[in-house]
C-alpha cells in the first residue's frame, strides 16, 4: 500500500550527479520509504541550451547504482511547456505579469546607473523598467520584440496577503516573496522559468514533501506565492544542508572528481557512499579518489 507521502528528486540534465545530489536523493528516498510513500523523478530540462541528451541516462544510472528506485515514468519539464503557458495565462488575465523587453546588458546598465539598487537573495533586483511601459507601447512591442514575462511582485504579494509554509527544520515560515522583486516567470527563449515550472509540477506530480538543498530556501518564498496565485496545494519543505568539499566549498557540477560516475570508476562502492552521506554530519573526507 502506498501512503499519501510523495516526494521527488529534480535534477537538471546539464551535468553528472555529484555527492551533493546523492545526499539529496538519498534523503528524499529514505523519507519516502519510511513513510510508505512515493518517490518521483523529474528532469528539470527547460534550459534547452545547456541540456545534454546523455545526462538523462547517466542520472538514472547513478541513482540506480545508489539503490534508488522511482515510481512512474520520470517527468520531463521540456514536455510540459503547454501546462506552463496555461499557468502563465491565468496571471496575464489578472494583470499580475508584464512583458519585459530588457536585455541583460540594459538591466546591468540601469542598475549600475542607480545610486542605491535594491538587492535580493540572488543579487540586484530588476529595476522595474518594463513595468512602467504604457499599455499602447506594450501592445505593439509585444508583437515584434522578444520578451520575457515578469511578475508584478508588489501587486501579486499585496493581493495574496500573508502566506506561510511548514519547513521541517525551520518551522512555520512567513513567505516574503517581495524581497525577490519582479522575477521572471517565462524566459525569452522558453515559456517558463525555474520558479513557475517547479510550482506547477510539484502540484501536477502530487508532491507533498519537497526535499532539496538549503540553497533553494529563498526560492521557496516565490514558490509559495505562485502556489497561492495558481490555487495549488502547499507541500511541506525539507531544506537540507549542502555537502561541501574539504575546503568548505559546496560541490558543483564542474567538480568532476566527486561525480558519482568518477567515484564508481575509481572503485568506490555505493554502500560506502551511502554510509558516508548518512553520517551526521556527512563525512565525505575519505571518498575523494587518490590523484
Ligand atoms: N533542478 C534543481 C537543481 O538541480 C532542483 C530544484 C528543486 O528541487 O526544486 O538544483
Amino acid at each position: 500500500m502506498t501512503g499519501s507521502f510523495v516526494t521527488r528528486f529534480a535534477p537538471s540534465p546539464t551535468g553528472l550527479l555529484h555527492l551533493g545530489h546523492a545526499y539529496s536523493a538519498l534523503r528524499a528516498f529514505a523519507l519516502a520509504r519510511d513513510a510508505g510513500g512515493r518517490f518521483l523523478l523529474r528532469f528539470e530540462d527547460i534550459d534547452t541550451g545547456r541540456v545534454r541528451a546523455e545526462y538523462y541516462a547517466a542520472i538514472e544510472r547513478d541513482l540506480a547504482w545508489l539503490g534508488i528506485t522511482w515510481d512512474d515514468e520520470p517527468l520531463r519539464q521540456s514536455d510540459r511547456f503547454s501546462a506552463y503557458r496555461a499557468a502563465l495565462d491565468t496571471l496575464k488575465m489578472q494583470d499580475l505579469v508584464y512583458p519585459c523587453f530588457c536585455t541583460r546588458k540594459e538591466i546591468a546598465a540601469e542598475i549600475a546607473a542607480s545610486a542605491s539598487a535594491p538587492h535580493g537573495p540572488d543579487g540586484p533586483l530588476y529595476p522595474g523598467t518594463c513595468r512602467l511601459i504604457d499599455p499602447a507601447e506594450r501592445a505593439w512591442r509585444i508583437e515584434t520584440e522578444a520578451h520575457a514575462w515578469r511578475i508584478n511582485m508588489a501587486k501579486a504579494s499585496a493581493l495574496a496577503g500573508p502566506l506561510f509554509w511548514e519547513d521541517a527544520t525551520a518551522g512555520r515560515i512567513e513567505a516574503t516573496p517581495e524581497v525577490h522583486g519582479d522575477v521572471v516567470l517565462a524566459r525569452k527563449d522558453v515559456p517558463t522559468s525555474y520558479h513557475l515550472a517547479v510550482a506547477v509540477d510539484d502540484a501536477a506530480q502530487g508532491v507533498t514533501a519537497v526535499v532539496r538543498g538549503a540553497d533553494l530556501f529563498p526560492a521557496t518564498h516565490v514558490h509559495r506565492l505562485l502556489q497561492h496565485l495558481f490555487g495549488l496545494p502547499v507541500p511541506r519543505y525539507h531544506h537540507h544542508r549542502l555537502i561541501t568539499d574539504d575546503t568548505g566549498m559546496r560541490l558543483a557540477k564542474r567538480d568532476d572528481a566527486l561525480s558519482l560516475a568518477a567515484l564508481r570508476k575509481a572503485g568506490m562502492s555505493a554502500d560506502r557512499i551511502g554510509t558516508a552521506l548518512r553520517a551526521d554530519p556527512p563525512d565525505i573526507g575519505g571518498l575523494r579518489p587518490a590523484d
